[in-house]
């Protein structure tokens, strides 16, 4: 099987700072890492490698410096790495994002399985997965927990609310990833690390894939951000000590002076 990897280079932290002024992340000091759903997407391709067999093939979409995460991935045990970099690919929202990494896997060659994480860290929108499998016209498996193969066909358990369902899916397909619950990331040996730059590496511009520039960038997004802003801060949560008829009636009285319910 040919699966292919999208990996995301986010920074490290859930604590994203916003420009105020240009609604852009503040990357400036803040150390990069692989995607932490990314990383949990390509051990479970790693795993389906040792045991079955194939090929497993990393791509990025983001400035030169992205080339790290592709760089670590094939130290994990990738066999090929592609970077999508290009200025005009720079503002892209997600479903631009989505059009230039479904153009990079088309031009990748014959793909069995996508792999992408559930969502990246600093984004959040989960939407460039189910976009990718849209622009390429495939079905798509979201919130997997664990993907595994069973003859020609793969089996993903999938995440939902109060359990999980098991979805049995003919090639080609997309999956997203969740990170599972007992997932400790694994750090490359330097010999891993060493080995890695003789691997395959490429970097694609927007022409090399054959992309149209009037879908890449901040022109080509159909979607703009007009305003990112922290949520205002929440008062502080009163405590309560009394019995429940005093805490209902306490509660009421909140509500009567909001004006949430009538006298
Ligand atoms: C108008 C507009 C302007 C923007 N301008 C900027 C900007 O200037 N700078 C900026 O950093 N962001 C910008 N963004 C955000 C950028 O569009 C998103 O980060 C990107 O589209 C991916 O969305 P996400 O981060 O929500 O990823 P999600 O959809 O949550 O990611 C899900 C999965 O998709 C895959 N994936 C997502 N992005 C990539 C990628 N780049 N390469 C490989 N795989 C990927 C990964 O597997 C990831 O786990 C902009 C967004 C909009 C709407």
């Amino acid at each position: 099987m040919n699966i292919v990897v999208c990996v995301k280079q986010v920074p490290d932290s859930t604590e994203v700072k916003i420009n105020p002024e240009t609604g852009h992340l503040i990357r400036a000091g803040v150390p990069s890492i692989i995607n932490p759903y990314d990383h949990a997407a390509l051990e479970n391709a790693l795993k389906l490698k040792k045991t079955y067999g194939g090929r497993v093939t990393l791509i990025s979409m983001g400035p030169p410096q992205a080339r790290s995460v592709v760089q670590m991935g094939l130290a994990l045990g990738a066999d090929e790495g592609v970077l999508l970099s290009d200025m005009a690919f720079a503002g892209s929202d997600t479903w631009s994002t989505s059009y230039a990494l479904a153009k990079g896997i088309a031009k990748i060659g014959k793909t069995d399985a996508i792999f992408c994480g559930m969502q990246a860290i600093d984004g959040d929108t989960a939407q460039t997965g189910p976009g990718i499998a849209q622009q390429l016209g495939i079905p798509q498996v979201t919130f997997c927990e664990h993907v595994d193969i069973d003859g020609k066909n793969f089996i993903a358990r999938r995440h939902i609310d109060g359990g999980h369902e098991i979805v049995e899916a003919r090639p080609p397909v997309l999956f997203t990833i969740l990170v599972p619950k007992e997932f400790s990331p694994r750090c490359p040996s330097f010999p891993e690390i060493h080995g890695s730059v003789k691997k395959p590496y490429h970097v694609w511009t927007a022409d090399d894939i054959g992309a149209e520039k009037h879908y890449l960038g901040l022109k080509g997004s159909p979607t703009q951000v007009s305003r990112i802003y922290p949520p205002p801060q929440r008062e502080k949560a009163e405590m309560f000590s009394g019995s429940a008829h005093e805490a209902a009636e306490h509660i009421l009285a909140i509500m009567r002076k909001g004006q949430f319910i009538a006298e």
